[in-house]
């Protein structure tokens, strides 16, 4: 079995969700008492909100950067960010490393094509969603991306960092968002990226009309996957 390096912490709230996946998916590959190895660089997530709202995206690359290569160092043979939005810094941060780094949305759009969704919603933190370091891993592999518009990407972004990082899941945020999610299936998404790691404690797939694919769910089986190789 390989060992799976986790940069967590970000937020810790879906590092847990991350921890349990991946253990499940090897119990359910290997059974009996086998559980994942795995070693987790667990972040400060003020810190490293700091540097996303004052751009300092330079210094948040030399923190993952530098965590990855700990990891590998000690035994790592994969690197997992347990975010989205912090695969911004994902190429910066396997310039670091000789093991490969398990990119979200590259595991995203194998699963869109898996179910043949060629237009999709994109939920995220505001970075997700309006820059295109995560858009345009999707794009490339021929899959038109939509988000929400001006008032929905505030919504989103707003019940991340200010509940669901937090812990805090709410019936009437739930409700918010899922009218922000129909408003994208009504301009044709055939599915929806839950693509921040917390929002799957928010929305499930009865939730919503349209297919749900967690980020979290999706990564931590291709980590798990990865390490007992299948
Ligand atoms: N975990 C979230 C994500 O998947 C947001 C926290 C962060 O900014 O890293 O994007």
């Amino acid at each position: 079995m390989k060992t799976i390096g986790l940069l967590g912490g970000m937020s810790w709230e879906s590092t847990v969700l991350y921890y349990r996946e991946i253990n499940n998916h090897v119990k359910q590959a290997l059974g009996g008492l086998h559980s994942a190895k795995c070693i987790l660089h667990s972040f400060d997530f003020h810190e490293i909100e700091e540097y996303q709202s004052h751009g300092n995206w330079d210094k948040a690359a030399a923190a993952l950067a530098s965590a990855a290569r700990n990891l590998e160092s000690i035994g790592a043979d994969c690197i997992v960010i347990c975010t989205n939005t912090m695969h911004k810094l994902a190429d910066e941060v396997q310039r670091h490393l000789r093991v490969p780094l398990l990119h979200i949305a590259d595991l995203t759009a194998d699963e869109l094509l898996r179910n043949d969704v060629r237009k999709i919603a994109l939920t995220g933190t505001r970075y997700t969603m309006e820059q295109d370091f995560y858009k345009s891993r999707l794009i490339s592999r021929g899959i038109e991306v939509i988000v929400p518009d001006r008032d929905g990407i505030e919504f989103v972004n707003r019940v991340i960092y200010e509940e669901l990082c937090l812990g805090i899941v709410s019936a009437e945020s739930r409700q918010g968002f899922v009218a922000v999610i129909e408003r994208l299936r009504d301009r044709g998404a055939e599915g929806v990226i839950l693509g921040c790691t917390e929002i799957g404690m928010l929305i499930r797939p009865e939730d919503v009309t349209l297919p749900v694919f967690d980020t979290t769910l999706i990564h931590a089986r291709g980590a798990a996957m990865y390490s007992v190789g299948i």
